[in-house]
Parts: C-alpha cells; structure tokens; sequence
C-alpha cells in the first residue's frame, strides 16, 4: 500500500516537472536557415545564419512545445550514449586485463552490447534530425 502510493507520487511529479517546463516555452524560428532561439523576443541577428530580426518568426505554443519534448528525449539519448561509452571503456579495460576466458567473454558481450545499442541511438537521433525533431 505505501510502496502503491509512493510510486503514484513520484509519476505525478515527473508528469508535474515536464508540464511546468512546456508552459514557459517562447521560441523564434530562423525563416532563412531554420534556428530556433529560445527567448522573450528574437535575437537582432540569427546566431546561425547572420539573418536580421524581421527573419525571425514566433514559434506557435503548441510547436515549441514539440520541440521542448523531442528535446528532452534527445537529452536522454545523449545520456545513455554517455553511458554506453563508458560500458564500452569499462569492458575494453577488462579485454585488456584477460584473468581468465570467462571474464573476458562477458566483456566482449559487453562491449558488443553497447556498441550496438549505441549505433540504435545514433540512427534514431539522425532520423530526428531529417524529421527536424532536433530543435
Ligand atoms: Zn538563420
């Protein structure tokens, strides 16, 4: 029963940090290159491109909040890429030591695990990319 509670509690509040993150969201989309400057107004120049204000475009509530999310998505890829290399370290030290065959299969298993989980998370990050789900 409290453990039931504690994890309805800790859903509602990712739920609660994600909304409150949404609602302050103002974004000027770069009409020449596409950039998006997040801000109260455009910048005087596209810090991309060069393109004056008049270039810049607001971003509709509802797109800035898309881009937030695939932002924050894009952050956890980041993070289990961050991850999946230091696996990758972690194993190749363990390669390297060879106590013995059986250590060292687990960290080959490891080492090929986390080199294909991290060329899953490149493509995907890619495909957000060309679907400009990269914000
Ligand atoms: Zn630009």
């Amino acid at each position: 029963m409290t453990v039931k509670t504690t994890a309805r509690s800790i859903e509602g509040c990712s739920k609660n940090i994600i909304h409150l993150t949404f609602e302050e969201v103002s974004m000027f989309v770069c009409t020449v290159c596409g950039y998006i400057y997040d801000g109260e107004d455009a910048p005087e120049n596209c810090p991309k491109c060069g393109a004056p204000k008049e270039k810049f475009d607001a971003v509709a509530e509802a797109d800035a909040e898309k881009i937030e999310r695939s932002r924050f998505t894009n952050g956890l890829h980041a993070q289990l890429l961050g991850l999946l290399e230091e696996i990758s370290f972690v194993a190749a030290d363990g390669i390297e030591d060879a106590l013995d065959p059986a250590c060292v299969d687990i960290f080959k298993k490891a080492m090929t695990l986390s080199d294909e989980i991290s060329r899953s998370v490149r493509a995907e990050l890619q495909g957000h990319m060309k679907k400009g789900k990269w914000g």
